[in-house]
């Protein structure tokens, strides 16, 4: 096992993952931008190192003073949380050559799946459903026409290197397929650097359905079930849910399995997460991530599996500490973002945080790294927290939510808790009748 883990990360995940290392009985150490300072990620940790300044690309993106931070505390291994350096092969290797830990996967199926082209050959190659699309990249116009003509419209242009959903256009016909490719090109050139782009079917009213795996890179892997993203907004995850409305245990198990013999092929190590759309009854896989999911309580609290521990366990070369039949399947949970934004329109509001009260009682999680007085600074996501809550069934679990939500006081920001006072009474949401779109709908009539 490791001595002393640095979490190269900061906010609720940077804490999510101190915890885990805590009860595990390793020493931490934090790194922070000089924005962050007074955040909570540094107050709690063993030890910490102050890598730069706000800008990521300064501080939490810097693998230099990362490194730098390894030395001077001789931590032995880094966790990357999600976001940030987490799906960064070459991070992985660098840590690698300098003898220090990366608990994530190989890096060369961080590579692999970083490449949503290459992601989605290898999947058709494991025997995955994948969305029907371009075998590959499209390169010119009259390719991309091709292969329109071949699918058939609506279709989705994606970039190869997307993520948080920059980088996709939906082309309604053939006349409007010369600017999605443009425009996808120019914002996958800007968001990434790289403007490669395929061309998929654009499903119009599937279920976002993704499966929760871990391997040990010995040549076993296991699934934890499934989440249901689907509401979501500009195809950012806003709540999630275990299990999927949608799905029966004959269903979960199935698709489960695809996953875990894939990930047995690839001789997988880690935690990941295999993406799929789903509609009318079929599967299509859209994307796999390398890391810890934003998501993942959703999954803890209906397995009990620590998957956070799980992780640095297999990182420092144990093997699964447990085999599928030993994952049950308990209640549901739901997991809300409460975001520090605007309730309808989005916008992010920073600002100080006056006056800070967590909901608590039975079932009921709250990840989050802030606090009253705490000042949320303009310059990352705007994630303040994540409330997170079980119930032996789903009703009991949304009714459980309500109250919750009624609970949770965030005062001097804005923040999304209304928007989601207002969903858990909407009748399709307690239904579990909900797509994809379903959420853009609903803002849509109410702004
Ligand atoms: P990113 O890596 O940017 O998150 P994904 O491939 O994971 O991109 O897709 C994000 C979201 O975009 C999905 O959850 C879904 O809402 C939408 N999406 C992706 N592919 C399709 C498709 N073929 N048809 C319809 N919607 C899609």
């Amino acid at each position: 096992m490791f001595d002393k883990v640095l979490i190269a990360n900061r906010g609720e995940i940077a804490l999510r993952v101190l915890r885990a290392c805590k009860e595990l009985g390793i020493a931490t150490v934090a790194v922070h931008s000089t924005a962050d300072a007074e955040a909570m990620h540094v107050k709690l940790a063993d030890e910490s190192v102050c890598i730069g300044p706000p800008p990521a690309r300064e501080s939490y993106l810097n693998i230099p003073s990362l490194l730098a931070a390894c030395e001077i505390t001789g931590a032995d291994a880094v966790h990357p949380g999600y976001g940030f350096l987490s799906e960064n092969a070459r991070f992985a290797e660098i840590l690698e050559e300098h003898g220090i830990g990366f608990i994530g996967p190989k890096a060369e199926h961080i590579r692999l799946m970083g490449d949503k082209i290459e992601a989605k050959r290898t999947a058709k190659r494991l025997g995955i459903p994948v969305v029907p699309g371009s075998e590959g990249g499209v390169t010119s116009d009259e390719e991309a026409m091709r292969v329109g003509k071949e699918i058939g419209f609506p279709l989705l242009v994606k970039a190869a290197a997307g993520g948080g959903g920059r980088g996709m256009k939906v082309a309604r016909d053939a006349e409007s397929l010369a600017e999605a490719l443009a425009s996808a090109r120019s914002e996958a050139k800007a968001a990434f650097g790289d403007d490669a782009v395929y061309l998929e079917r654009y499903l119009e009213k599937p279920r976002h359905i993704e499966i929760q795996i871990f391997g040990d890179g010995k040549g076993n892997a296991i699934h934890l079930g499934e989440r249901d993203c689907s509401l979501q907004r500009r195809h950012q995850k806003v709540f999630e849910e275990s299990p999927s409305p949608a799905l029966n245990r004959e269903m979960r198990m199935q698709i489960g399995e695809v996953c875990a013999k894939a990930m047995r092929e690839l001789n997988y190590s880690g935690a990941g997460t295999i993406e799929f759309l789903y509609e009318n009854g079929e599967f299509f896989f859209i994307e796999m991530n390398t890391r810890i999911q934003v998501e993942h309580p959703v999954t803890e609290m209906i397995t009990g599996v620590d998957l956070v521990s799980e992780q640095i366990r297999i990182a420092s070369g144990a093997s699964l500490s447990l085999k599928q039949e030993d994952v049950q399947f308990d209640g549901h949970a739901i997991e809300c973002r409460v975001n520090a934004e605007d309730p309808l329109t989005f916008a992010p509001s920073p600002g100080t945080i006056k006056y800070y009260f967590a909901p608590g009682g039975l079932g009921v999680r709250v990840d989050s790294a802030v606090y009253g007085g705490y000042r949320i600074p303009p310059t990352y996501d705007s994630l303040i927290g994540k409330l997170i809550v079980h119930g032996k069934s789903r009703n009991e679990c949304m009714m459980r939510l309500r109250r919750a939500l009624d609970e949770f006081v965030v005062d001097g920001v804005k923040t999304t808790l209304p928007l989601f006072r207002t969903l858990v009474r909407n009748a399709d949401i307690q239904n579990g009748e909900y797509d994809i779109h379903w959420l853009e709908r609903f803002l849509a009539d109410k702004t």
